[in-house]
């Protein structure tokens, strides 16, 4: 690379929507000329793409803000804590702009302002599928931004705003360049998946010679028919979410749904103001796990909501047991600032928190243990993720495993296997969410 060309540092914080708005950045960026360097030192200026979810992830951020300015001095914040902008001025007083998420224009703005470009078209060519900062065979595929909902402990909607879908033929041909690219799985993401399309009235547009609707069920058939493995997450258990589990059955999504349950007890999940209606689910789930029988459900739950009684953690607990939540994530509740939820009363002891949170894992605990076991003996289809040198071993995914968030299978082979190979791997022991097996021929 040139030497004069001018060189940014990303810092990229927070979830995977805050993931795809920095890959948008670097796509722009490196579209433009600008050159990317992985460290402080080799780089001109820095963008900080912050989290301000939880009070926790608001402390991060400032101190990488912090870090950024120390080590290298030019610094652009941009993402959710940028709607903050009076605390990040405050704690940080030199940073030279701030934006708020998906707020690439701005970001963009403030670097041609403080870094000026050097485009040369012939020389810097963004690649098909722009660039990405997961592993060249899987990305995240973002569908909407911002959420309808107001769950009373979630200060998303007022950072991101109401729910607005992409049409469903930017989403499709977004999903083709990546498949393009070499992608062999594609993770959908959004706030609140299953509402895709809700806002534009499910609005059709043209793809490959024909009308697809803005629709959940609609943009996963097509998204099926890419031939990679496709995976959803955050689905909220409206109706129509049955309608999916047949393309799970035929193979043409994969037999996974994370879906953010957050509480089982009726009572606490109306104070939560979660969407969806959630009776009968498990009743739902039974009928799901009949025409899908290799259906994964990864959930996540809050303990010690404000009013939380012993008898709807018990209903919680029975809850992940009973529905058989195959991942099954945990939060202590945060007071975050902002948040409704903050004024209700009967707020619980940390303490008493801190120990629901650990009878919650014990349960968890022993739900990913047999269902490990159950797996020994099995022959599986796995996606490597590379080679790992502490385990010895090759670092692969089942379906019933996204990156990141759950298990790991470690496969032996005598053959090498490039990264992003699916293939079939007997199980020959396992630990938790840690499988391991061998290549099978
Ligand atoms: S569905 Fe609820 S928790 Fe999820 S982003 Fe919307 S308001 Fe927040």
């Amino acid at each position: 690379m040139n030497s004069r060309t001018p060189t940014i540092g990303i810092v990229s914080l927070g979830c995977p929507k805050a993931l795809v708005d920095s890959e948008r950045i670097v796509t722009r960026l490196r579209g433009e000329g600008y050159a990317l360097s992985g460290d402080y030192a080799g780089a001109d200026l820095v963008v900080v793409n912050t989290c301000g979810f939880l009070d926790s992830a608001k402390v991060e951020s400032l101190e990488a803000i912090g870090e950024a300015l120390a080590e290298n001095g030019k610094v652009i914040v941009t993402g959710c804590l940028g709607k903050e902008e009076a605390l990040i001025r405050e704690t940080h007083p030199n940073v030279l702009a701030v934006s708020g998420p998906h707020q690439y224009e701005a970001v963009m703005e403030a670097v041609h302002a403080h870094l000026p470009r050097a485009h040369d078209a012939k020389i810097d060519l963004v690649p098909e599928g722009g660039y990405r900062l997961t592993p060249r065979h899987y990305a995240y595929l973002k569908i909407s931004e911002g959420c309808n909902n107001r769950c009373s402990f979630c200060i998303i909607p007022s950072i991101r705003g109401d729910l607005v879908s992409r049409p469903a033929n930017a989403v499709l041909k977004e999903a083709e360049a990546l498949v393009r690219a070499g992608v062999k799985e594609l993770l959908v993401i959004s706030q609140d998946t299953s509402a895709y399309g809700i806002d534009v009235k499910y609005a059709e547009s043209k793809w490959k010679e024909r009308a697809v609707r803005a629709k959940f069920y609609d943009l996963c058939k097509e998204l099926g028919e890419f031939g990679v493995w496709v995976r959803l997450h955050y689905v909220y258990p409206y109706p129509h979410v049955d309608d999916v589990i047949a393309l799970m059955a035929e193979g043409k999504i994969l037999p996974y749904l994370d879906i953010p349950f957050q509480h089982a007890s009726p009572r606490l999940l109306k104070a939560m103001k979660r969407p969806a209606n959630q009776d009968k689910m498990l009743e739902r789930i039974a009928s799901w796990r009949r025409a899908c029988p290799d259906l994964t459900i990864r959930s996540s739950f809050i303990v010690g909501f404000p009013g939380e009684a012993e008898d709807d953690f018990e209903t919680l607990l029975d809850f992940i047991e009973e529905a058989q939540i195959d991942r099954a994530g945990c939060f202590k509740y945060e007071n975050v600032a902002g948040a409704p939820s903050r004024e209700l009363a009967d707020h619980i002891d940390q303490d008493e928190i801190d120990e629901r949170f650990e009878r919650f894992m014990e349960v968890q605990t022993e739900l990913a243990h047999a269902r490990g076991q159950a797996m020994i003996g099995r022959e599986i289809e796995v996606i490597c993720d590379g080679w790992d040198e502490d385990a010895e071993a090759y670092a692969c995914r089942s379906k019933a495993d996204a990156p990141e968030i759950d298990g790991v299978v470690y496969v032996e082979s005598e053959r090498e296997i490039a990264e992003g190979v699916i293939f079939e791997a007997r199980i020959t022991s396992a630990e938790g969410h840690e499988l391991t097996g061998r290549r099978a021929v």
